[in-house]
């Protein structure tokens, strides 16, 4: 099962497509979780990424396509995997598109959580409350004026990937705003549809 799950910051992606990755045994592959890393570890590809992502601004193109490239000729994403915040452009798409081609792969289904984003506001400031609460770091582009940027830049540069996978035939639009379970099950059944 090969996947991508599109939608805007807050929308749900990290949660749901952890469900996913349980049920079918795939990882789930998120640019964003690949960049902190690299932030963290202090890599020649953090050390560019890291006021771009505190500002809330896209990474350029051909970085994230050479980490998502990489990482999917990896032993565990032999069988499937679903791609978390990737892509996030329609270059990045059409990158994908290409090396899926090039490595003889299809996807099955990308899927598009659909949600209110006067919500997205409040999901957010939740995260960092349960966050704080645990005693886990809080993300450094989790603040008010960040998240305000991700935001334009999922409407200018990622809306325009839902449009390019309905085209292909390959998008599937869920109600994110519904349950988590709810969701989950929703996608479990198109999945299985
Ligand atoms: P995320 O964890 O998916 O919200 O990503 C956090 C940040 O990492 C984003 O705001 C971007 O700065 C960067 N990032 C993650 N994935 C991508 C991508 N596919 N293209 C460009 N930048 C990305």
């Amino acid at each position: 099962m090969r996947l991508v799950f599109l939608g805007p910051p807050g929308a749900g992606k990290g949660t749901q497509s952890t469900r996913i990755q349980e049920k079918y045994k795939i990882p789930q592959l998120s640019t964003g979780d690949m960049l902190r890393a690299a932030v963290k570890a202090g890599t020649p590809i953090g050390l560019k990424a890291k006021a771009i992502m505190d500002a809330g601004g896209l990474v350029p193109d051909e970085v994230v396509v050479g980490i998502i490239s990489e990482r999917i000729d990896e032993t565990d994403a032999k069988n499937g995997f679903i791609l978390d915040g990737f892509p996030r452009t329609v270059k990045q798409a059409e990158a994908l598109a290409d090396i899926l081609l090039q490595k003889k792969i299809n996807l099955d289904a990308v899927i598009e959580l659909k949600v209110d984003h006067g919500a997205l506001i409040e999901r957010i400031e939740k995260r960092v409350a349960d966050a704080k609460a645990k005693g886990e770091a809080i993300r450094a582009d989790d603040n008010p004026e960040s998240f305000k940027k991700r935001l334009e830049a999922y409407h200018e540069q990622t809306a325009p990937v839902s449009a390019f996978y309905a085209s292909t035939g390959e998008l599937k639009a869920v109600d994110g705003m519904a349950p988590v379970d709810a969701v989950t099950a929703e996608i479990e059944r198109l999945l299985a549809s």
